[in-house]
């Protein structure tokens, strides 16, 4: 994937989701959230959903989600930082 470390780690200390997904992909403003297409998986048509007011992302193609909260929330984050 063209998604690099440093893009989680990111996301854990900027403040807009948004800005950061934004870097790696490009988003088109539907309504209240952004689309773009994901970067987890190929795909042809956007089924990735950034949404600013709530800043989490998830992808309805792969089911790829990411949720500011979940850091606050257990466990998780330790899967983030183990190296593949
Ligand atoms: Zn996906």
């Amino acid at each position: 994937m063209s998604i690099p470390q440093t893009f989680i780690q990111e996301l854990l200390t900027r403040a807009d989701v948004v800005e950061i997904v934004g870097r790696y992909v490009q988003l088109k403003k539907g309504g209240a959230n952004f689309m773009g297409l994901c970067p987890f998986h190929g795909e042809k048509s956007p089924s990735f959903s950034v949404s600013p007011a709530k800043q989490f992302y998830h992808c309805f193609g792969c089911g790829k989600k990411w949720q500011r909260h979940q850091l606050f929330d257990g466990p998780r984050g330790h899967d983030i930082c183990r190296g593949g």
